[in-house]
């Protein structure tokens, strides 16, 4: 009887700990012309997913320049318009990064990102004459605003595809909190956010894509509440007739795709917008503008760089979360 009654409470107490266990839940959408994959553990997590579904889809609403009416196609028209505190803001935000990254990157390439239609079934390869044509609508004094009034010079346009991914994973990260996700992930293609930790308490393990491999990781990095957003040359390319590889960064100084040394760039902070525009503006700057500028900038984030000569180079902040295969296909080396 005794050996009864402990066996049914044992059972008993299984059941409800289970019963207690966060539930974990998965959601894969395609937004942003990308896949993403969203992961959350908790009693809430699928509101929580589905929560940031719907927010994705209602920034992609706000800031697509292909859908036309999105108040970034509204800006592109060419009049002058009223947009919302969040798009003002953000178009407020992008402006400084700008100048923080020395126009390395800058939402008004548009007119450029349009003519090469790297993105398009229909890409095609500049002349010198052409993009010369194009570059004077480069640079964030086009850009003009006053609170929320806002007006492009004529025949600019701005682009917003460097930063809303990034702009989207913090709006996440804070859903995640608001709806107390104990733990979870989201990749809105190549941009991560890591949310607490694992279930065992360790730091989520985030793969830093091979970008020469790209079903492979070249690092693993141990992450809880931080973002990690990677830029590379590899993500979207096309070759032309010569086999010249044309990738989707355009160097907004040339007004070509940029030409890199480095073949990825992660950018690792606690600011998804912030991470997002610096990855794509250090791939441009290439190794040394990219240690130059985080030398200048080292309390702000932590990166790894992938170079074309096979070298993994990281910042110190990672020493002891970054994972590298011992013989693997990079050298790993820490930056100082
Ligand atoms: P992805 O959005 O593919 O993750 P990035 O964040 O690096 O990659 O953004 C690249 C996209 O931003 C390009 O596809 C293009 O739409 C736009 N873009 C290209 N070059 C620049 C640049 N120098 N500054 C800002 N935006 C850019
Ligand atoms: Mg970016």
């Amino acid at each position: 009887m005794k050996r009864t009654l402990s066996l049914l409470l044992c059972v008993l107490l299984t059941l409800s700990l289970a019963g207690c266990a966060p539930k974990e839940e998965t959601l894969q959408i395609f937004a942003m012309d990308t896949v993403m994959d969203m992961l959350a553990v908790g009693s809430e997590a699928r509101e929580a997913l589905s929560a940031s579904a719907q927010e994705i889809n209602r920034l992609e609403a706000l800031l697509s320049r292909t859908r036309e009416s999105s108040e970034v196609s509204a800006i592109n028209s060419g009049k002058t318009v009223t947009v919302s505190d969040e798009t003002a803001e953000l178009l407020q935000r992008a402006v400084q990064y700008a100048a923080l990254t020395g126009g390395t990157f800058d939402i008004t390439v548009e007119p450029l990102v349009s003519a090469w239609g790297i993105h398009t079934e229909s890409p095609k390869v500049l002349s010198a004459d052409e993009i010369a044509a194009l570059l004077p609508l480069v640079g964030s004094g086009h850009l003009h605003m006053d609170g929320r009034t806002v007006t492009l010079d004529e025949g600019c346009s701005i682009d917003l595809g460097a930063i809303a991914k990034g702009y989207a994973s913090d709006r996440v990260a804070q859903i995640f909190r608001d709806y107390g996700v104990e733990g979870g992930w989201v990749s809105l293609g190549g941009n991560v956010y890591a949310h607490g930790t694992k279930s065992d308490g360790k730091p989520w393990s985030v793969a830093i894509r091979d970008p020469q491999n790209t079903a492979g990781a070249a690092a693993l990095v141990g992450l809880s509440n931080q973002f990690a957003v990677t830029s590379g040359g590899y993500q979207r390319y096309f070759t032309a007739e010569d086999g010249t590889v044309y990738q989707h960064i355009i160097d907004p100084s040339t007004g070509a795709p940029a030409i890199s040394d480095l073949l990825s760039v992660t950018v690792i902070c606690g600011n998804g917008t912030m991470a997002d525009a610096y990855s794509t503006a250090l791939y441009v700057m290439g190794l040394e503008g990219a240690k130059a500028f985080w030398q200048q900038h080292s309390a702000d984030f932590d990166m790894v760089l992938i170079t074309q000569d096979n070298i993994l180079y990281y910042t110190p902040g990672l020493q002891g979360k970054l994972t590298v295969d011992e013989g693997g296909a990079y050298d790993a080396k820490l930056l100082s």
